[in-house]
């Protein structure tokens, strides 16, 4: 059976080949039943700027838990979604919870805090992304500016698939961050082609800074690259103090991780929204 791994609360599919069959059944099954009764939640990570202290983004992640398996890691339920078909209904349901985010934020005299999204290079590639989004931003009247995609490079992305639907989003005004910079396939030509705005650091480069020389050029570099392309720099996985101090002390300008503020469900995100609202006012 399934177990919950390491610091993850999340449950894993390392068991054996037909346990891991199983659940991928029962996910696919109950997943289109967990849409229809709007039981995925979509949680929000704060980012913040340089000093720590500024709100300046939330980083909207989608959370399901099955009622037998537990909290579902979001790449499985992507998948699931996939496989069954659901790809676009499952997009639709995180888009109507990070809109909901928008005009909360908006309400609040927060329009300048950014919501980033998460979009699978698969689901660019499988679904109308753009016309989707811009569509739904138009019929609620929210400014395109206040939305960011994060698209992750994590296998070999077939640019030409998604190229034209991110300068679509982007011609509309919306933000796009290239996620997990770093590892995987991520190069210097697709951050112009993908119409990048961000980058974000994958945290395997932020997460013990202190500890490791390797690390550290790597961050660096990417902060150089930065500035030279005139792209926004996250360094997400700020776990420690001691990260923080050195991604301070680099000039980095943006950052996110569990010692600044885990993901929240909307209503424990209250306290985060009062301090923004009072440092705003
Ligand atoms: P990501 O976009 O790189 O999101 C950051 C992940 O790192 C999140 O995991 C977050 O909970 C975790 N994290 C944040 N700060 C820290 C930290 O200081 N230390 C550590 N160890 N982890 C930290 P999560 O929520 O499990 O999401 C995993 C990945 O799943 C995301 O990586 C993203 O690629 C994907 N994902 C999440 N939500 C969605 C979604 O709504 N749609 C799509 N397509 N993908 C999603
Ligand atoms: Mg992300
Ligand atoms: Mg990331
Ligand atoms: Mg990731």
């Amino acid at each position: 059976a399934a177990k919950a791994s390491g610091q993850s609360q999340f449950r894993t599919f390392d068991a054996g080949l037909r346990d891991r069959l199983q659940m991928r059944r029962d996910l696919e099954r109950d997943l289109s039943q967990a849409l229809a009764e709007n039981a995925l939640e979509v949680w929000f990570q704060p980012i913040y700027a340089l000093d720590a202290h500024t709100l300046v983004g939330l980083e909207a992640l989608v959370r399901w838990q099955h009622p037998r398996l537990g909290w579902i890691a979001p790449p499985d339920l992507i998948a699931a979604a996939a496989s069954v078909g659901l790809t676009e209904s499952l997009l639709r349901a995180i888009l109507e919870q990070v809109c909901a985010m928008m005009q909360i934020l908006r309400s609040r005299g927060l329009g300048t805090v950014r919501v980033a999204m998460n979009v699978s290079p698969r689901e660019m590639a499988q679904v109308p992304v753009d016309e989707i989004v811009i569509g739904r931003l138009s019929l609620l009247d929210l400014p395109p500016a206040m939305l960011e995609i994060e698209i992750t490079e994590e296998t070999a992305l077939d640019i030409g698939a998604v190229q034209g639907k991110l300068q679509a989003l982007s011609r509309a005004g919306i933000r796009v961050a290239l996620d997990d910079f770093g590892i995987g396939y991520s190069s210097l030509s697709s951050l112009r082609q993908l119409r990048a705005d961000r980058i974000k650091i994958d945290r395997s480069f932020v997460t013990g800074l202190g500890t490791c020389e390797d690390k550290h050029g790597l961050v660096l570099a990417v902060l150089g690259l930065g500035r030279l392309l005139g792209l926004e720099v996250v360094a997400e996985g700020v776990e420690s103090a001691e990260d923080l101090r050195i991604l301070q002390a680099m000039g980095c300008p943006f950052l996110q991780g569990y010692h600044l503020g885990r993901p929240m469900p909307v209503h424990a995100l209250e306290n985060t929204l009062l301090i923004a609202q009072t440092e705003a006012a």
